[in-house]
């Protein structure tokens, strides 16, 4: 079992706490994407029925030309839809893992939203699920880049709100205190040789992608800042970490340094950059 398979195996057990908090498995997300299967299959019936009657008239031939063309292309929905969901269940590559992740990002995610409102679903609950779903994806694409093709990117909230010390533009400004996370996460990029940055807002993080052109992104975030990064950088893989808000959101914020550790082990193509044990660089 390589290391991506083996972080697919342990969010299967944890039922996706792992990637991120208690009650964002992927679950929410794969439930509206089947109502929504059905929805488009009754609509196609519909949109097939109606004419139906008024067709023969035209010519005889003509319903069933449709029923096939209608029939095609609900295959065709159903097959990308089951293909999806099978991808999400088994974290197995089925071919079109970065078309498939394209497909959840552009379009899925923004229908979704809509019926899980209808279905009393919160934002933030939909988005957990979407960047668990996300990052099931990504895993199953096993993807695996240069260090110097990884960027570790972090919201500023994750500094300890009375520290002075500039880190947006160079978190390497950061004094090793040890009163943040950001100390760790400082360790953790010279231990892996990757990038790292932080950034303040969705501006700022876009064009630390721009200037720094990674190929594999781990993101560190809330829920609504995640969403709109893996929204805004795609085709660019990323894994979403969601962090840990204690003081409420944007304040002193943390984060489970395992996860991140975990990450780099499975995105990066040296094999000797897997940690040592499980749990060997945890912090809480
Ligand atoms: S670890 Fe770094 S960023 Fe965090 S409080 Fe200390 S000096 Fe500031």
């Amino acid at each position: 079992m390589n290391q991506v398979e083996r972080v697919i195996d342990r969010t299967q057990k944890e039922n996706g706490g792992r990637l991120a908090p208690p009650g964002s498995s992927g679950k929410p997300f794969l439930g509206l994407l089947i109502i929504t299967c059905f929805a488009l299959v009754g609509i196609a019936l519909l949109l097939w029925w109606v004419p139906y009657v008024g067709l023969k008239n035209i010519h005889p031939s003509l319903p069933l030309i449709l029923a096939i063309c209608f029939g095609v292309l609900v295959a065709f929905g159903l097959g990308g839809a089951l293909t999806l969901v099978f991808t999400i269940l088994w974290g197995k590559n089925l071919f079109i893992n970065r078309k498939a992740r394209g497909v959840v990002i552009r379009f899925l995610f923004p229908l979704l939203v809509v019926l899980g409102k209808l279905f009393g679903m919160s934002k933030d609950e939909v988005r957990r699920s979407f960047i668990a779903v996300n990052n099931r994806l990504v895993l199953s694409e096993a993807k695996k880049v240069r260090p110097e093709k990884l960027l570790i990117l972090l919201p500023h909230c994750l500094q300890f709100h009375e520290c002075v010390v500039r880190i947006t533009g160079n978190i390497e400004n950061c004094k090793a205190c040890g009163k943040c996370k950001i100390k760790d996460l400082v360790a953790l990029s010279k231990k892996y040789q990757v990038s790292i940055s932080v950034a303040t807002g969705g501006t700022l993080a876009r064009r630390i992608v721009v200037e720094t052109r990674p190929e594999m992104i781990i993101g560190v975030a809330c829920e609504r800042d995640l969403t709109s990064g893996i929204q805004d950088t795609y085709p660019i893989p990323v894994y979403g970490i969601l962090n840990r808000r204690p003081f409420g959101p944007c304040f002193d914020t943390d984060v489970d340094l395992q996860l991140v550790e975990e990450g780099l082990a499975a995105f990066l193509k040296n094999e000797d950059h897997e940690p040592k044990s499980p749990g060997a660089s945890r912090h809480q």
